[in-house]
């Protein structure tokens, strides 16, 4: 496969400059045709620059193949790359500014119980270049629609352990963070994991952006019901590897908890919950299960979601409870899965 532009940073085109004896002096022109006008190039750009990373270098970003939009503002697109596989990306409003979640795999490995993705098994891992070009395609398609919509937000969120394709998610997040690129804060990226150890060991080296674990039990024997990865990978393992993550020691470490109805909302889960969580600077994020067609879970009622945070406060744990978004264009957490064989008759 021929490398994507959207792969490369400031200091990689810096060396490809280089490499081909091209004057340094061009290098800006050319990164800012490439990440804002492209017409900058027929005015600063020899000729012989562009024709020859266009041999060199695949230019193309992902097609939208369908986009859904719900009620709620929630865009979701589904997003073809060369090989015609399909992922989802969606644009979650967010008080006045939105986030994009990317797609880090075409399905996903790790078969966890309550979400669509996981039913899907795993296709392929994705790119760096997929990743960032999952990012402009939302964000062109953006500012077609709104042109004062500021530059989105990323959660590592949607189809995919990131942390199972952690190389090239570190690539597409140095071009994220590269200020001559998309020239994204740190701390506009989340990046969420179901504790995947060997991947959860490199983040030690990645630039600090927020982290998330998705706990959603605080025992093992419920974990391993809706995580199987836990089996391999327990609690205690992952607690000792995010610990250890440098910088997550100054910084609120995030857990993602599931509410699932008669299952992980009870008196044990609030104490266990505040054993675990409150020696640690740490936030949890709980999320209203969302249905899927065939899921064995249910989603609790607004008054049990109510109850369990209010005895979380009890406990002085700091908890958010996150609102669903899209659920209606099955695009809310847990509910990606694109049926490949459908997809010819949906668009
Ligand atoms: S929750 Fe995340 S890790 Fe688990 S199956 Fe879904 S996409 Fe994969």
């Amino acid at each position: 496969m021929t490398t994507s532009v959207y792969a490369l940073t400031t200091s990689d085109w810096a060396n490809a400059f280089e490499k081909k004896g091209f004057p340094l002096s061009g290098l800006n022109y050319w990164l800012d045709g490439l990440y804002k006008d492209n017409s900058i190039w027929s005015r600063h750009v020899a000729s012989n620059t562009v024709e020859s990373f266009h041999q060199d270098y695949d230019f193309g970003l992902p097609e939208i193949s369908k986009i859904l939009k719900s009620d709620d503002g929630t865009v979701k697109f589904q997003m073809q790359f060369k090989d015609q596989l399909e992922v989802e990306t969606v644009l979650i409003p967010f008080h006045k500014r939105y986030s994009v979640c990317l797609s880090t795999q075409v399905g996903c490995a790790m078969n966890c119980s309550f979400c669509y993705t996981g039913t899907q098994g795993l296709k392929r891992h994705l790119t760096a270049g997929e990743i960032v070009g999952q990012y402009l395609k939302a964000y062109q398609w953006l500012i077609q629609n709104d042109e004062k919509a500021l530059k989105p937000n990323i959660v590592f969120m949607g189809q995919g352990e990131p942390l199972h394709n952690v190389t090239e998610v570190q690539k597409a997040i140095d071009v994220f963070i590269d200020t001559k690129l998309v020239g994204l804060g740190r701390r506009q990226m989340t990046l969420s994991t179901v504790g995947y150890l060997p991947g959860m060991e490199q983040l030690k080296q990645f630039p600090k952006i927020n982290l998330a674990l998705s706990l959603h039990s605080p025992f093992d024997h419920e974990r391993n019901q809706l995580i199987p990865l836990n089996m391999k990978y327990p609690l205690k393992d992952v607690m000792e590897v995010f610990d250890d993550i440098p910088h997550l020691k100054n910084d609120f470490m995030t857990f993602e908890y599931l509410m699932i109805q008669d299952f992980n909302m009870n008196d044990e889960h609030v104490d266990a919950l505040a054993e675990l969580i409150s020696p640690r600077k740490a936030v949890i994020n709980l999320i209203p299960f969302n249905p899927f067609p065939g899921s064995e879970w249910k989603r609790p009622t607004k008054e049990e979601i109510d109850t369990f945070k209010t005895k979380l406060v009890t406990k002085k744990l700091r908890v958010m409870v996150r609102t669903t978004k899209g659920d209606d264009i099955l695009a809310a957490c847990g509910q990606l899965k694109i049926n490949q064989m459908a997809r010819n008759y949906e668009r």
